[in-house]
Parts: C-alpha cells; sequence; structure tokens
C-alpha cells in the first residue's frame, strides 16, 4: 500500500472484503456496481416500482428507496413483490435516518439497508457538549444497545448494510469531540463498524459523503488507513457526493470527487446524486465506469515508480497546494489561470470571444468581461487582427510567436527541444514550455539538462499533457517529480478528449484535471476537444470545438474543485420521497433569481427532517418544512420559519439583502 492506495503510479485496485447483497456481489476486485434512489413517495407502491424499472432498465444495479417510518418499511414488500412480479430481481436498499424501527423491518424485506451513523440513534440539535471519556463511553454503550438489534436481524435474514456517513449530518458528539471535520466523519462510520464486527457481521459497506469533494475525498483516504491499520482489512466502499446539484455543474463535481478515488482503485459502487430524474443519474455513473472497465495496464501504461511518493504529495488534510513562483498572474498565489485552445480556428473574430466570456461593444468599442472569462487564449499559428481584451492574453507557436508584430504583447508555447535549444530566441516575460509526462517513448530529450533549466529560469511555465493511458498518475508522477528536485515553476494541465460524446468527454475532463487541482496541483487548465479529428466517428467529424462549453467546463472543475470561484454554488439534494415541494422546478427558480453572485453557496433541500444537517456548508438555505411551506436559513441557523412557497423566493432575496449578500443582476458581470 502507498498510503491509502495499492499504488499512486499505476491503476490499481483496492482490495476489499466481498459483500453479497442479493444475487450482487461488491468489493474484492467485482465490478463497480452503479446505483441510484427513487425520488418517489414510498406509500405510491406503482410509481416508485414503476420509476425503480426506469432505473432498472437505464441500467442500475441496486435501487434504493427511503423508509421514513415503519409505514414506509412495510411497504417495501408491497414494492419487492410487485417489482418481482413484473420480473426484476434487482436488490433494493431501505434509506434509513433517525428511525432504527423502520431499520429494524425494511432489513427482514430487502437486500440491504443503509443507516446513518450520525442519526440512526443520535438527534441532532446543533449543540456543543463537553463530553468527559466516561460519559463518552456512556454515549458508545447507548448506540451499541440501539443498533445491536438492527446487526442481529441482517445476520440473520443475510442483509448487508451500509453505513453511510454524510459530513453534514455528523452528530453533536462527534462534532463536539472531533468538530466538523474529515477525521470526525471516518470515526462516526467506525464507531457503529467496531460494532457491528463485535457480533461477528462483515456484510458491511462504507460511505463518506460530503457536498465538498475536497473533504469526501479526504475522508474516504482517511477511512481505507484507519480500517488497515485498525481492523487490517477494507470493507467495500460505496462513493458519491451528496447534493451536488443538477446539469453540468453536478456532473463536474460529482466526476471530480467519485473520479478522484476511484483514479486510485478506491470505490466498489457509485451514486452520481443529481437535482434530475433518477434515471438520468444512471449514464453519468455509466461514463464514470467505463474508464476503469479496461486495466489500463500494460506497454503504453508504465510509469516508473518513485520512492517515498507520499513524502512529495502536498498534504491534502490540510489543503495545501504545490509550492510555486508567480510567473506574471500564473503560479504563487494567484488562481488557477484558463486556457483557451482556439488553435484549430483559421480566423478568430471579436465575436469569438464571447464564448469564453468577453462581449465587444462597437458603440463604446469596449469589452464587457464576465466572471468566466478566460485569462489566455492559444492561437497557435493563427493572428488576431484586432485589440484582445487587456485581461486576454494570446499564445502562439513558437514559429507564429517570432513572427508576430509585437512579441512583447504575447507568448510562444515551446517543446522541449525548442526550449533546449540556446540559439531559439525566448520571451522575456512568459515562455510557455511542453513537457511530456510518461508517454510511451519519454523522454526523446535530455530530461536533466531540461528540468535543471527549467529550475533556474523565471520565465518558464510548464505546460504538462501525457498520451500515456494513466494519465492522472503520469501528471501526477511529474508534479511529484517537480516537488522532489524543488522545482517551483507553475504547471499548467493540458487535457485532450477524444471522446464519442461530450457527455463523456466532460467526465474525462473533470477527472483528469479535477482529480489533480483536488490534490493540490496545477496552476492553470487548458482543455482541447478533438471533434475534428479524422478518426472519430462520422457524425463528429470536422466540427467545430463547442468553446463556450468548453470554457464553462474548465472554470465548473475549477469551482468544483475549489481553487477557483467564479460563480454561485448551488447544493441542491437529489430528492426522494421525503421532499416536500418540486424540487427541479424549485431549484431553477432560485438559480434563476441568484446565479449572479459569485462565491455565494445557496442550498435548496427538500425536506426538513434531513435537509438542515446535509446542507453543511452553505451560507443560506432553503428548506421545505411541511407542504407549500418552506424555512429559510443563514449558515446552520434558522432565520425564517414557515415561508409560504409562493413569497419564499422573494424572502430569500430579502434575506440575502439584509446579510449584503445580495447585487442587483445589473451590475454583476455578465456576457
Ligand atoms: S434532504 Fe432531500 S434527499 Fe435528503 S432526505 Fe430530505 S428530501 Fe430526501
Amino acid at each position: 500500500m502507498e498510503l491509502y492506495a495499492e499504488s499512486l503510479t499505476q491503476y490499481k485496485r483496492l482490495k476489499t472484503l466481498e459483500v453479497k447483497v442479493g444475487d450482487l456481489l461488491i468489493g474484492n476486485f467485482n465490478p463497480i456496481r452503479i446505483q441510484t434512489m427513487t425520488t418517489t413517495d414510498t406509500m405510491d407502491t406503482i410509481g416508485t416500482v414503476e420509476q425503480s424499472i426506469r432505473c432498472i432498465e437505464a441500467g442500475a444495479e441496486l435501487i434504493r428507496i427511503t423508509a421514513p417510518s415503519k409505514k414506509e418499511a412495510e411497504n417495501l414488500l408491497n414494492i419487492k413483490n410487485e417489482l418481482h412480479k413484473r420480473g426484476y430481481t434487482t436488490p433494493l436498499v431501505a434509506d434509513i435516518h433517525f428511525t432504527p424501527n423502520a431499520a429494524e423491518i425494511a432489513a427482514r424485506i430487502v437486500e440491504k439497508v443503509r443507516v446513518n451513523p450520525g442519526n440512526y440513534v443520535d438527534k441532532k440539535k446543533f449543540e456543543l457538549i463537553e463530553y468527559s471519556n466516561a460519559d463518552y463511553e456512556e454515549e458508545i454503550e447507548r448506540i451499541r444497545n440501539r443498533f445491536t438489534p438492527l446487526v442481529k436481524i441482517c445476520k440473520e435474514y443475510g442483509t448487508a448494510m451500509r453505513i453511510g456517513t454524510n459530513h453534514g449530518s455528523l452528530s453533536d458528539r462527534i462534532m463536539s469531540r472531533y468538530g466538523d471535520t474529515a477525521i470526525g466523519m471516518v470515526e462516526s462510520a467506525m464507531e457503529f463498524l467496531r460494532i457491528a464486527e463485535s457480533e461477528n457481521y462483515y456484510n458491511i459497506v462504507l460511505s463518506m459523503k460530503s457536498s465538498n469533494p475536497q473533504v469526501m475525498v479526504q475522508a474516504y483516504r482517511l477511512l481505507i488507513e484507519n480500517m488497515q491499520n485498525e481492523l487490517g482489512h477494507c470493507y467495500p466502499l460505496h462513493l458519491g457526493v451528496t447534493e451536488a446539484g443538477d446539469g453540468e455543474d453536478g456532473r463536474i463535481k460529482s466526476a471530480i470527487g467519485i473520479g478522484t478515488l476511484l483514479e486510485d482503485g478506491i470505490g466498489d459502487t457509485i451514486r452520481v446524486s443529481l437535482t434530475e430524474d433518477s434515471e438520468f443519474e444512471i449514464p453519468v455513473c455509466q461514463n464514470i465506469v467505463k474508464r476503469y472497465s479496461d486495466l489500463r495496464n500494460g506497454e503504453d501504461s508504465y510509469i516508473p515508480p518513485i520512492k517515498n511518493i507520499s513524502k512529495f504529495l502536498p498534504d491534502i488534510t490540510v489543503r495545501n497546494t504545490r509550492n510555486t513562483f508567480a510567473v506574471q498572474n500564473i503560479g504563487g498565489k494567484h488562481v488557477p489561470v484558463v486556457i483557451s485552445d482556439f488553435h484549430k480556428k483559421d480566423n478568430i473574430t471579436r465575436n469569438d470571444l464571447r464564448d469564453i466570456g468577453y462581449k465587444y461593444n462597437s458603440t463604446t468599442d469596449k469589452w464587457n468581461i464576465s466572471d468566466m472569462a478566460a485569462d489566455f487564449i492559444f492561437c497557435g499559428e493563427t493572428q488576431v487582427d484586432f485589440a484582445l481584451p487587456g485581461t486576454l492574453k494570446p499564445i502562439f507557436n513558437y514559429d507564429s510567436w517570432k513572427e508576430s508584430p509585437d512579441k512583447s504583447k504575447c507568448f510562444p508555447i515551446l517543446n522541449e527541444q525548442q526550449y533546449l535549444d540556446d540559439s531559439v530566441e525566448k520571451s522575456s516575460s512568459i515562455n510557455f514550455v511542453m513537457l511530456d509526462c510518461y508517454s510511451k517513448n519519454y523522454p526523446a530529450f535530455d530530461k536533466e539538462k531540461f528540468l535543471q533549466k527549467i529550475k533556474d529560469d523565471n520565465t518558464a511555465v510548464l505546460s504538462l499533457s501525457t498520451e500515456n493511458r494513466n494519465a492522472v498518475q503520469s501528471i501526477r508522477r511529474m508534479f511529484v517529480e517537480l516537488n522532489e528536485r524543488e522545482i517551483k515553476n507553475p504547471a499548467i494541465i493540458i487535457c485532450d478528449s477524444n471522446k464519442d460524446t461530450m457527455d463523456e468527454s466532460l467526465i474525462h475532463y473533470a477527472i483528469e484535471t479535477g482529480t489533480l487541482f483536488i490534490d493540490g496541483f496545477g496552476n492553470g487548465i487548458c482543455l482541447s476537444d478533438h471533434y475534428s479529428d479524422k478518426n472519430l466517428p462520422a457524425g463528429r467529424q470536422g466540427k467545430i470545438p463547442d468553446y463556450k462549453l468548453l470554457n464553462s467546463i474548465a472554470f465548473g472543475i475549477l469551482q468544483a474543485s475549489r481553487t477557483r470561484i467564479s460563480k454561485t454554488e448551488f447544493i441542491s439534494c437529489p430528492s426522494c420521497g421525503r421532499t416536500l415541494f418540486d424540487l427541479q422546478e424549485t431549484t431553477a427558480k432560485v438559480r434563476a433569481v441568484t446565479h449572479h453572485l459569485k462565491g455565494l453557496k445557496i442550498a435548496i433541500m427538500g425536506c426538513i427532517v434531513n435537509g438542515p444537517g446535509e446542507m453543511a456548508d452553505a451560507d443560506f438555505g432553503y428548506v421545505g418544512s411541511g407542504p407549500g411551506k418552506i424555512t429559510l436559513y443563514k449558515g446552520k441557523e434558522v432565520v425564517k420559519r414557515n415561508v409560504p412557497e409562493a413569497v419564499a423566493v422573494e424572502e430569500l432575496i430579502g434575506l440575502l439583502k439584509e446579510n449584503n449578500a445580495w447585487i442587483e443582476p445589473e451590475l454583476a458581470h455578465s456576457v
């Protein structure tokens, strides 16, 4: 093991125990399983059955259904029977919060129960209590007494269990001792795990979810270390980012959180929680899992191992980043830059820049610049015949840069040989230098001389890319080598895609770059789409890349990895049988009026039972508290209770105004 993974330089799955859920095997190198959760009322048997079937037909291998009380738990039998009658035997999972009685009923009916250790026994009052060791032990004993009956039922009925910790719903006891931390999440699960093991019950899957991918990744890694050290074995892991939201942002956030772990061979089952119909989650899961279906080991995936790799990785537990110096606005204390790749365009016009955040006003001859405006534009060989906005700097291939009328206003990109050749002219301010990270014939140049020259050059910005099949591991390995050699030049992560669909490309970009940003690497991002490549399927050949989408994905990746905030963050639950209003419609309504509030985190949660706990790090919350009633939160504090739904969005705006968190839309940047 290397820290929390089997290997940090090769794709290798983590060995875990094997768990049986009905006929489905999870962990121990079985395929990564895909699951989702219904959003219907559990008492609506036919509605739930029909939604389950749509999910199963789409590819779900497990279906989770909420059981808020005994009556819903009992109705799981009707749902299961109806599914069997229609020929569907996909295992069902009962989702339990707060109600051990419901869990004990469900465990006799369905193949798996999910319990939340933060609220299975404890009621959350957001109180900070000083526990002596004896008090704490007494609390653990209380949990043992309440949780053991469920363990015994699961053992007797062959039912599996997920101990599913959520960052947002840690108990007051855990919060009092460990705070709102990843280690608190781990300990919350370990308390339950120890009790289960003391009953010789091992049919367990664990999860550590958070709406913040950084916290989530850190918690899973810590959990693995803890299980290895304390128990000597690992349980299978279910991965997910909670309340990821919807659309592109929800997909990016989920792919980054889940993908960062899967890249290291961690994770045996996944769910992408979107505020959309459940069946739409499945293709996203499939696009993620697809990356890991081949072994990815072979000639074109070799990466030289490195001793003590952990010594040179940034410590994610303190969220530090690689130490770099600044080359103009790249590296040092600057947020990562975004480079738009326009090199395939024969002609670049003012209007084209609208896609990357710059709107030209011909009357005033001024540029309107959005919060998601790219910092650099890579033009390749295409010269630009108009004055670019001051905040957008052009990069050219070396020969074109050399021919450029004013070399001080643009920058060259050089390959390794050009950079090493002293007779080749360089820019006095920024030189982007390509570095291939462990592709098949790497290196085809004098690497020692190259790295020494880079180290001594305060104009050099590395542009890291690879054709290695294990791209994340290759680029991470290069970052580790840079750290080991104390090379502090900033580095841009370049990621190309030639996937068949843009949905797949989005997952590809998010995982291959987001994983590195989560780990504290990278001072910039450049995404390219090889739409026009000849080897693509007929329908995609010759198409021009969607620059607007690529720009939006790049900023989305930086936002989700919390390295550059350029928009409002919406934390919305996926909804379930507890939901008290139309979550998709409400999320759209709230988004429509608050999307310009850059940096603000707004939670939209379906129920008061779970919502307030789950929205962990939101600044403001809009939570369903009864039919047609909304309760508004500032952080974790209730500020307006039971507001009629018809006026709740207006009240939310009022609350934002009272707290100086509101900006009139016309005063915000927009393009
Ligand atoms: S917060 Fe949303 S998903 Fe979670 S229990 Fe409530 S309604 Fe269901």
